[in-house]
């Protein structure tokens, strides 16, 4: 019999399982490099991980670089795969280095930069908003040339983190400072290109919010899945609620499909799973907002698009990462339901006790999944900045409308209980 397969899967959340399962479906054996906030142990526990290697890819990458090509003359794996969105630019420099199949490294730095991920679009002739790339805190008045209102954030952020909506010039002094400053705190990355830090103001795309998880091997393209978001308004941009499949006319979902393959050829994003956010202008015609390479979500969006796409999108990531083609190239998927997720809202955060009504919601039906990714006692911060979700619910329905209709339980049923403050 043939060895098992086995991908280096760089950073992926253990509390998360969708990836460790697709990679059991796929006979895929996986060693995990353990997120920086996540522990050996836990990283080991599912079945799919058959070793665990912790690297300090934050704070040390070039060490974590030849440990893991140390690792690879040992006993060589066939592949690697990033977990996250701040290890996409080491995982492409790592599969370069040992010869496997993954992205260019100048590739995965314009993804991972909203600076370049918009020039590119524009030099494409793809839609983008107009925007400003600022040279310092200071330089808040170099905005006042776009049209108003506008959204300020950080260059390469994800998660919303310091992304907020400003109405006129009076918001925009204090929403640069601060957004500046939790790229300072937050995003830096050490040993990471010294222009890595920047903050980016953008004309505000009025219109609701899809995206698109997409697979792309050899440079072909297809979109899996097409997701609703919803009408989110700011000032600040918490993702609570995603709804798998869109319901949207067909000329709308060939408009985004056109422009998320538009983007894939753009960036020379060739190889891998992505997941690109866009907002409807208007309800019909499609702007990027950005692209990320890598399954979005942790994992969340494969739930998604295995069940409204009926396509194991993680698995067949996995499968693009080992050179595979994927098997959705060949055999035509069977989208099984509507799905959704819906992450409870931070509120006005503090230290958290707990969240209420999780047990009623674990036990229904249509719920296949709930995760935490902080416990008890851990300190949320409210937006703009950003340490975790309360906890994500994950169901399936018979239509969107029932998707709906169990969100707005969801809303009424659970709240997140803090400490009080002394
Ligand atoms: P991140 O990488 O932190 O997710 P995004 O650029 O995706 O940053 O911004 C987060 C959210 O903020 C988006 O999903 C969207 O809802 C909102 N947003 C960002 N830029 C714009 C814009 N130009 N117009 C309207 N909404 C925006
Ligand atoms: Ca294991
Ligand atoms: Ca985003
Ligand atoms: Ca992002
Ligand atoms: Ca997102």
């Amino acid at each position: 019999m043939p060895q098992r397969p086995k991908i280096v899967l760089v950073g992926q959340l253990s509390s998360f399982p969708w990836v460790f399962e697709s990679a059991e479906r796929a006979g895929i054996d996986l060693v995990l490099v353990p997120r920086g906030d996540d522990s050996v142990e836990s990283a080991g526990r599912a079945k799919s991980v058959v070793e665990v290697l912790p690297l300090d890819i934050d704070g040390d990458p070039e060490s974590a670089l030849s440990t893991l090509v140390e690792r690879f003359r040992r006993d060589p794996f066939d592949g690697i795969m990033p977990g996250n969105e701040k290890v996409v630019p080491f995982v492409a420099r790592a599969a370069r280095m040992l010869g496997l199949p993954g992205l260019p490294e100048e590739v995965a730095a314009v993804v991972r930069d909203k600076r370049s991920m918009r020039r590119l679009l524009r030099e494409a002739g793809l839609g983008a908003p107009g925007f400003v790339s600022l040279d310092g805190p200071d330089r808040w008045a170099d905005a006042l040339t776009l049209r108003f209102p506008v959204v300020v954030k950080p260059a390469n952020g994800y998660s919303s983190l310091g992304v907020v909506r400003v109405d006129d010039k009076d918001q925009l002094v204090p929403a640069v400072a601060r957004t500046w400053e939790l790229c300072e705190t937050e995003l830096r990355q050490a040993g990471g290109p010294a222009d890595g830090v920047g903050v980016l103001v953008e004309e505000y795309l009025d219109g609701p919010e899809v995206a698109a998880e997409s697979l792309v091997h050899h440079g072909r393209v297809r979109v899996c899945a097409i997701e609703w978001k919803g009408e989110m308004t700011g000032p600040y941009f918490e993702e609570t609620t995603v709804r798998a499949p869109a319901q949207l006319p067909a000329d709308v979902l060939a408009a985004i499909e056109a422009e998320v393959i538009g983007a894939h050829h753009a960036f020379g994003v060739t190889e891998g799973a992505t997941h690109t956010e866009l907002r409807l202008i208007g309800g019909v015609r499609p702007v990027l907002l950005e692209m990320a390479a890598r399954i979005g979500g942790a994992g969340v969006n494969h739930y998604l698009t295995h069940i409204a796409g009926g396509i194991d999108l993680a698995a067949e990531a996995l499968r693009i990462h080992l050179g595979q083609e994927p098997v959705c190239w060949s055999q035509e998927p069977v989208p099984t339901g509507h799905a959704a997720a819906y992450s409870v809202p931070v509120g006005k955060g503090g230290r958290i006790v707990r969240v209420h009504g999780l047990d009623a919601v674990r036990a229904d039906p249509r719920v296949d999944q709930v995760v935490q990714t902080v416990g008890p006692g851990a300190l949320l911060r409210p937006y703009p900045d950003w340490a975790g979700y309360p906890a994500i619910v994950l169901s399936h329905h018979e239509s969107d409308a029932a998707a709906v209709e169990f969100r707005d339980h969801l809303v009424r049923t659970l709240h997140v209980e803090y400490e009080e403050e002394s």
